[in-house]
């Protein structure tokens, strides 16, 4: 029997084990925060991310371990790679905390990108706008999500101290993308290099938060994203599910970064996919052969924020999913998802509009 180390306990870690469960794989997750929403469901070490001997301690318990997010100090996933294997690899994980990084690496594997630039100071920030124009969006290097650590540079008035206000940090600035989609390519690979991806998801953000997600079968992009995210993947020799998110402008792809782990954009899979994200990771991540990316019918995944929905109505619709993370509610805060699946798209629009009325003060 297989134990599966995980560094995290929210949402993530807690889908994660779910799907581990009926492997016969048991999971112990590593979180600092005691009411960690996926504790209850595996054995949990509380301890920040930072603690080696905790990271050391988490290794003797596990076969193998991975990451449930992209910020966990280099230090500790050394500490873990010494005791067993990790997945994704190391740099897979330095290369997503950093947007220069990434960048770099889309522009070495020549994947098209928005034009970019390496901000340190000011003066860098003015050149950069004087190479790239404007509107353009001042972003932070590492620690962004969520349209967090970003400014959207619209005229010169922006542009003045705008490096200050993001707490001058090492940034990156890059062109603004009048996109007409936004997309996520959901690969998974094994150690033997064994690849499958999921159709193509369509993203809607609201002020840089994700809140709809809806795979597009047959989309026509979908093998050009797939070139670009198994390029990645061979490239960082990945283990796991890597999420890759594009802009899609004028029939083309342009790379915004990926995230080297499952995704937000992919819970729909759980319910709409033959094997959800999170089951294909953990056999990845346990050497296990990895189940059909297909989708099985219409589907549409709804993030919920702030507030419970009506979940009696909410449950009363045919084909509606709730996924409640058990988190304590606070505006903005995401504390739950919604799939909702039929046989055809017409079918789904209305249980779509139907689900939408049992959300209370949702963004959407
Ligand atoms: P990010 O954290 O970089 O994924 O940004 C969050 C969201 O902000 C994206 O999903 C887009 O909706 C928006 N955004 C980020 N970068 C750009 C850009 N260069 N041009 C236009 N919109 C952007």
């Amino acid at each position: 029997m297989t134990t599966l180390g995980i560094a995290g306990a929210g949402q993530l870690g807690r889908m994660m084990t779910l799907a581990a469960a009926p492997l016969g794989i048991r999971t112990v997750m590593l979180d600092p925060s005691r009411d960690a929403c996926g504790q209850r469901f595996g054995d949990h070490l509380v301890a920040d991310f930072d603690d080696l001997e905790a990271m050391a301690s988490l290794a003797q318990q596990v076969d193998v371990a991975t990451f449930e997010f992209e910020n966990i100090p280099p230090e500790s996933v050394a500490k873990l790679a010494e005791q067993v294997p990790v997945h994704p690899p190391a740099e897979a994980l330095a290369t997503a905390r950093d947007r220069w990084a990434e960048k770099s690496l889309f522009r070495d594997l020549d994947i098209p990108l928005p034009p970019v630039a390496r901000i340190d100071s000011q003066e860098d920030l003015d050149q950069a706008v004087r190479e790239i124009g404007l509107p353009a969006v001042l972003k932070t290097r590492t620690l962004g999500y969520d349209g967090k650590g970003q400014k959207v540079l619209r005229d010169q008035d922006d542009v003045a101290g705008a490096h200050a206000e993001l707490g001058a940090l090492p940034c990156v600035l890059e062109g603004f993308v009048n996109f007409s989609q936004e997309v996520s390519c959901l690969g998974v690979r094994t150690a033997k290099g064994q690849m499958r991806f999921y159709d193509l998801v369509v993203n809607e953000h609201d002020a840089g938060i994700l809140f709809r997600s809806q795979p597009a079968p047959g989309h026509r992009l979908q093998s050009l994203a797939e070139d670009y995210t198994g390029r990645v993947m061979e490239h960082l020799n990945y283990v796991g599910v890597m999420a890759f998110e594009f802009f899609c402008v004028e029939g083309q792809l342009l790379a915004n970064e990926i995230a080297p782990r499952v995704h937000n954009s992919g819970h729909w899979t759980i319910e709409g996919a033959r094997t959800s994200q999170f089951e294909n990771h953990v056999r990845a991540v346990c050497g296990l052969p990895l189940g059909s990316t297909e989708t099985r019918e219409a589907v549409v995944m709804l993030n919920v924020y702030g507030e419970r929905p009506n979940v009696t109505e909410l449950l009363s619709i045919p084909g509606a999913a709730w996924h409640d993370y058990e988190k304590v509610p606070r505006p903005g805060r995401k504390i739950g998802h919604i799939t909702l699946h039929a046989a055809d798209m017409r079918r789904l629009q209305g249980i779509e509009q139907a689900a939408r009325a049992c959300l209370r003060n949702q963004r959407s």
